[in-house]
């Protein structure tokens, strides 16, 4: 297909049209498409029944070439949206395997356990393609053929406005006449709505470039995307973003970005021990091994990571560290002497260059007064000395959260020790 020439969006779900739930997935579309240059022709919303969806499928391929659905991915019965579309577009459903894999690493990661029903939602139509889905289950669908377009994203907005953005606008902007440039301004230590709070007049203020900050795992990513048209639209769409990010790096937030269209914090402290020629070796006790499995599922991380000590108990701490007692006895394992000592330790044990370390109450239980639950040290050694940081994550956090976000800001430690 060539140009788009009219969308129509479909909403689904009968919660819509009970008026439980607000539709701003109508509305955040239809201001991504006008950005895009995209005409929205029609928004329709219907309910979870199979014939009434089918007809609002028919009837806005009948009168538009592009055609958007948000809801009823999920895995549940009632979930009818892309058996609906391929029956309309007389197409089979067949299992993709890429978003099965990726469904079932994002339970894994979740630590939830995936039911059959899940399954489900690797299905799509014949012809199709996934649409990767980093914040929920549900993976999105892209339909194209000689006339007509469909892409189908996930109801919760917290998974359709990021999907949109990183991976729908894209494609769209190939199927219109101007182009579309993106960069990501990676962000740790301040969280999604304070960075809205702080950039709330620039971000009314403009709609292109359009600036989003999308959050994952203790981690926020803002979003800058321009459009522009033209023979020279790449070129002024990029020095539109750049212009933005100046702004956003003059202002609070932009002493918490810490990279540039960063793969992920593991990628970038990579980067910067490969261009240091350094080796940093892990001593993990709340975080359990997961910054060293964060090195090792990066292929060739093997010239910059050297290994990892899961030191949970006192003893292993101890015993394999060489963390002394007195330091446990006087200020108990979750402090910051314990966590330096931590990092020290499985630095000379390993014969690394840097030494990484966490220690902390990850809860439910465990904590005092003093440190509560949530209450993490990271901390980082060199041969010039040691260094840790106190983090506290709200009691409202869980487990998952708060090893995820304290492996993070373990990992932090690297880029602010190795300035590059
Ligand atoms: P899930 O895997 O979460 O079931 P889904 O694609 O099946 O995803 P729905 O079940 O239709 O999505 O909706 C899930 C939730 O997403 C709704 O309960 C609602 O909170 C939100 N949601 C759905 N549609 C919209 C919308 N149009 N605008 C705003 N929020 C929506």
């Amino acid at each position: 297909m060539n140009t788009v020439k009219c969308c129509e969006i479909i909403c689904v779900g009968t919660e819509l049209l009970l008026g439980e739930i607000v539709n701003t997935n109508a509305a955040f579309l239809s201001q991504k498409l006008s950005v895009l240059g995209i005409n929205t022709y029609h928004q329709t919303v219907v309910g979870d029944n199979p014939e009434r969806l089918a007809d609002a499928i028919r009837s806005a391929l009948g009168r538009c070439d592009l055609v958007i659905t948000s809801g009823g991915l999920g895995p549940t019965y009632d979930d009818l949206t892309k058996e609906t579309v391929a029956q309309v577009l007389g197409k089979r459903l067949l299992l993709d395997e890429e978003s099965l894999a990726r469904i079932k690493a994002y339970f894994a990661a979740t630590g939830r356990q995936m039911s059959t029903n899940n399954e489900k939602q690797a299905f799509i139509p014949e012809g199709a393609i996934s649409i990767r889905n980093d914040y929920g289950t549900a993976p999105g669908i892209y339909y194209e053929d000689t006339e007509r377009m469909v892409i189908m994203l996930p109801g919760p907005p917290n998974e359709l406005e990021p999907m949109f953005d990183e991976q729908v606008a894209p494609l769209l902007a190939k199927h219109t006449d101007g182009v579309l440039v993106s960069h990501n301004l990676n962000i740790i230590g301040m969280g999604e709505s304070a960075i809205e709070s702080r950039l709330k007049e620039m971000m009314l203020s403009s709609d292109n470039p359009s600036i989003a900050p999308y959050a994952k795992f203790g981690e926020v990513r803002l979003r800058i995307t321009a459009r522009a048209e033209g023979e020279n639209g790449i070129e002024t769409a990029e020095m539109m973003c750049r212009k933005t990010m100046e702004k956003i790096m003059s202002t609070e937030v932009g002493t918490f970005v810490y990279g540039i269209d960063e793969e992920s914090i593991t990628c970038a402290a990579i980067k910067r021990l490969r261009s240091a020629g350094m080796m940093v070796a892990t001593a993990e006790s709340c975080t359990g091994g997961l910054i060293a499995k964060r090195f090792t599922d990066i292929a060739g991380s093997s010239d910059s990571f050297v290994s990892g000590v899961v030191s949970y108990s006192n003893e292993v701490k101890m015993k394999v560290l060489g963390v002394p007692a007195e330091i446990i006895d006087e200020h108990t394992e979750v402090s910051h002497e314990c966590a330096r000592a931590m990092a020290k330790g499985v630095r000379l044990l390993l014969g690394a260059d840097i030494g990484l370390a966490t220690t902390g109450y990850a809860g439910p239980g465990g904590g005092n007064e003093k440190d509560p639950v949530g209450t993490v040290y990271v901390a980082i050694s060199t041969k010039d000395g040691e260094y840790s940081e106190r983090l506290s994550y709200s009691s409202m956090r869980d487990r998952i959260f708060i090893r995820e976000a304290a492996a993070t800001r373990a990992q932090l430690l690297i880029l602010k020790t190795i300035i590059s």
